[in-house]
């Protein structure tokens, strides 16, 4: 069934290690973005993990052998942890690939990034959740933090690192998708990330996309696939759509996916040649090639899936990954239920199991922000 050109399967078994894992080193925050799921508070939990066992668990990961897990230290706002840089010197010096993914506030300043650069990390998402400030400034609570993120964005790529946008989209930003597009191409990223918001911690209070919705956004992502490497967060059916894509299925796409490309077109005057050659997506979910530690170190399939798997200091975390029973039911899509079950793109797909948890209550269910329905 797969495509082998329009999805790059791993070169490893999910099931013995992760591609990424994220690492939550601390829920300390200075923003109050309307959408965060880790409902992030100024202070640092009193437990989260210390930098020794921080070091323990980069050992442990390391430990997965080649090829390494990419680590992704996450927040809250990592740059609130004063041992950041030993963190990633750290991880580093044993091998891992280290990228991060700070907040803008006034922790992000150029010699920040040279030290953390000089320590080994070697990418750094921003977010951007609108393509103008009032839009922007409004989900992260805090004015003036969209021309913050452009200047830092300018500071990262600077500073050396490989620069990604990652954009959350809801029913109040999703016309501005276009212009985002416009503003991070400008921005030289490598990786526009964009993210189909689960409705769980601080964004139960916005309005998700409706599945069409979400589809139309996916051919949208596709067919922009050539002027910037795209990332679909919380959406694998954009896997389904690329495969759909590369077979030549007929698709009825609305009136979001025709608004989106009249408003993309003015990014190709002039330019009739292929851009780039789109970056087909990765297959990897939830449990599966991926998962995410907390921080007090409670291990989740995703930060977006709410199910504890166990806790880095009570259990090895590559033990954890590999055995785990609800990391394991994951990698089965056989065990999905309702249409996922079904589905002839469950095994490269397998739907968002956030958003399956976040609305059904079963992990295992149907993801309801997918249009597709098998032939019978
Ligand atoms: S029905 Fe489920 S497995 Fe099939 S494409 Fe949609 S989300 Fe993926």
């Amino acid at each position: 069934m797969t495509d082998q050109r329009a999805v790059r399967q791993l070169r490893h078994d999910p099931a013995d290690r992760p591609l990424i894992t994220i690492w939550e080193v601390t829920r300390a925050c200075a923003l109050v973005c309307r959408h965060c799921r880790a409902d992030a508070q100024t202070r640092a939990h009193p437990r989260q993990l210390t930098t020794e066992q921080g070091r323990a668990l980069l050992a442990d990961i390391a430990g997965f052998g080649t090829p390494y897990p990419i680590v992704v230290l996450t927040g809250g706002d990592p740059f609130e942890r004063p041992d950041l840089a030993e963190l990633v010197s750290y991880g580093t010096s044993l091998g891992l690939h280290v990228a991060l993914s700070p907040s803008v506030t006034p922790r992000l300043t150029p010699d920040v990034l040279a030290d953390l650069r000089a320590a080994g990390a070697v990418a750094m998402s921003l977010s951007l959740d609108g393509a103008a400030a009032a839009t922007h400034d409004s989900f992260r609570g805090v004015p003036g933090v969209f021309d913050d993120t452009l200047r830092a964005a300018r500071w990262v790529k600077e500073a050396g690192f490989r620069l990604q946008v990652n954009t959350t989209v809801t029913e109040a930003n999703v016309a501005e998708l276009p212009d985002v597009l416009r503003t991070v191409i400008g921005l030289d990223a490598s990786l526009w990330s964009v993210f189909f918001l689960v409705p769980t911690g601080r964004g139960t209070a916005l309005t998700p996309l409706s599945a069409p919705g979400v589809e139309d956004v996916l051919h949208w992502m596709h067919d922009v696939s050539d002027l910037i490497a795209v990332k679909a967060t919380e959406a694998p059916h954009y896997r389904r759509v690329a495969i759909q894509r590369a077979r030549g299925d007929h698709v009825e796409l609305g009136e979001l996916y025709q608004r989106l490309t009249a408003a993309t077109a003015s990014l190709r005057l002039g330019r009739t040649e292929q851009l780039r050659r789109p970056r087909p997506p990765i297959d990897v979910n939830s449990g599966r090639g991926f998962a995410f530690i907390d921080h007090l170190g409670d291990v989740y399939p995703s930060g977006f899936l709410p199910q504890r798997c166990g806790n880095v200091t009570e259990q090895g975390f590559r033990e954890l990954y590999r055995t785990d029973p609800l990391l394991r039911s994951l990698r089965d899509p056989s065990a999905f239920h309702g249409k996922c079950g079904t589905c002839e793109f469950r095994e490269v797909c397998g739907g968002s199991r956030s958003h399956a948890y976040a609305v059904t209550g079963d992990v295992l269910g149907s993801d309801p922000t997918c249009v597709y329905v098998a032939a019978s």
